[in-house]
């Protein structure tokens, strides 16, 4: 038996300026992995591509590995990127095999299409007509029709944090396995809701989406093969942007139909609940100051969520950091901003010398009508590192990460983070990696928004909220859609349900 698994995925945000090229799916250089590099890469680790390999090795069966590309969310993939994927993809299809895993985002906008994934599926289609596909998704995707109709099985995340993505991964590989000996016979139910819950409010920890994936699980302890609500990603001015569900059942497509309602109405009930009020900042800088009163020295944590790498955000917004500085926050720790430039004078500099530099804002966010803001600040090299590390999880435990060279500025009383790749602080490792342990900080900002959870999560004293700037903004006041499907809540209130 010879099993085709390759990784496609990028989180589009359309309103992002950071571009997208093939270098950006690699791990380093300039092409991703493939073959027996990316099998041992991703062999054990707590990734879907890991878990896909790992069953097709429990069966015996030959792995064929022509890509595993892996993008930090960003703006539109470039159509020469996604085309050299997808072709590496459909010529190892077009060789022959029994089945294909794939572990994709979902959320794929390419400068030529809408729905990347979708167009890869009907592509393989086209090759292969009779061979099962069956998918790993993340809980973000915007799902397309094209992706149902071209894929024999579903599976996404249920968590956000997401920490089950090697889980995801047994769903969909199981099911498919379970196809080829003859033992399961999938139908698919997929449907929609006209709603973009705000990212802010998708946690699986808190209501209302624990309760909604909690009821997805038991769908699955029921009886069906798969079934999984995508909460959306919202930040993608695409038609079919927003929250959806698919649910795979044996043989049974009246049941796989009214799981798929049931799920998508009960989500549809709670969509006020999916709706996000930012504080403004200063606010937010005062309270953080109450609140450390009473943490028993466990940190305040400041999530700066507008400016969020793993949302397309460019990392190096400098309203919240600013905020910081001009409130005077002291025993402070930052991570991080992204600025190759600054990584370097630093380390001209040496660990040890004091510097001034212009500080982020390199990028402009033209979607937002805003310029990039440096700003100009003087502190001391504390650290600085290759940024190599692996993920100690429990999300994507396991994975190597890069943030490329990186150095820790000291400025007034906040030890700031200065990478060179976009990592989003979601594992210990990453703080470690430049010496930063936030058991010893009284605040502790990060550009996150929900997955800083899954690592970091059990150190937070309290968490506030600020609203910074960025392309991730949680104010959907300031973006212009254009082309999701309109009415639809909460830009419309009174939007009808489909
Ligand atoms: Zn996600």
């Amino acid at each position: 038996m010879r099993i085709v698994i390759a990784q496609m995925k990028h989180e589009t945000n359309t309103f992002s300026p950071v571009p997208t090229p093939l270098a950006r799916f690699a791990r380093a250089g300039d092409m991703p992995l493939a073959g027996g590099e990316a099998i041992a890469e991703y062999r054990g680790t707590g990734s879907a591509i890991g878990a896909f390999i790992e069953l097709a090795e429990q069966s015996q069966a030959e792995i064929v590995l022509p890509i595993a590309a892996n993008a930090p969310p960003s703006g539109p993939v470039d159509q020469t990127a996604y085309e050299l994927i997808a072709q590496r993809i459909c010529a190892a299809v077009a060789d022959g095999c029994d089945a294909v895993l794939l572990d994709l985002h979902g959320a794929m906008v390419t400068e030529r299409f809408d729905d990347g994934e979708g167009e890869l599926l009907r592509r393989l289609r086209e090759i292969a007509p009779k061979v099962p596909i069956g998918v790993a998704l993340d809980m973000h995707t915007n799902l397309f029709g094209a992706m149902v109709e071209h894929a024999d099985v579903l599976a996404g995340y249920q968590t956000y944090p997401h920490v089950d993505m090697h889980g995801t991964g047994l769903r969909a590989g199981r099911a498919i396995l379970a196809m080829l000996r003859g033992q399961a016979r999938p139908t698919v139910a997929w449907g929609n809701r006209r709603m973009l819950p705000h990212v802010m409010r998708q946690s699986s920890l808190d209501a209302p989406n624990r309760a909604i994936q909690a009821r997805a699980r038991a769908i699955e302890r029921e009886g069906a093969l798969a079934a999984t609500v995508f909460v959306g990603f919202p930040h993608a001015d695409i038609e079919n942007a927003g929250l959806s569900a698919v649910v795979v059942t044996d043989a049974d497509p009246v049941q796989a139909r009214r799981w798929c309602d049931e799920l998508l109405d009960m989500a549809w009930h709670a969509r006020a609940d999916f709706v996000y009020r930012p504080e403004p900042l200063q606010a937010s800088m005062a309270r953080a100051r109450e609140l450390a009163a009473h943490t028993q020295g466990a940190p305040v944590v400041l999530l700066d969520h507008y400016d969020n790498c793993a949302s397309g955000g460019t990392m190096d917004t400098m309203a919240v950091l600013g905020a910081m500085l001009e409130a005077g926050l002291e025993n402070a720790a930052a991570f991080a901003v992204f600025d190759p430039d600054a990584v370097q004078a630093m380390t001209a500099a040496g660990e040890g010398a004091e510097l001034t530099l212009d500080l982020g804002g390199k990028t402009d966010m033209p979607a937002l009508g805003l310029r990039g803001e440096p700003r100009r600040v003087t502190g001391t090299v504390r650290r600085l590192s290759d940024g190599e590390f692996r993920i100690e999880g429990p999300m994507a435990r396991g994975e190597r990460a890069s943030m490329g060279p990186c150095a820790v500025l000291e400025v007034g009383g906040i030890e700031i983070a200065v990478i060179s790749r976009h990592v989003e602080p979601f594992d210990i490792g990453a703080l470690k990696t430049v010496g930063i342990d936030p058991r010893c900080k009284r605040f502790l900002m990060l550009k996150s928004r929900v997955h800083w959870r899954a690592g970091l999560g059990a150190y937070a004293g309290a968490v506030v909220e600020c609203a910074g700037v960025g392309v991730c903004t949680s104010d959907y006041a300031t973006l212009r859609f254009e082309r999701v499907r309109r009415p639809i809540f909460p830009l419309e209130l009174d939007a009808p349900p489909v």
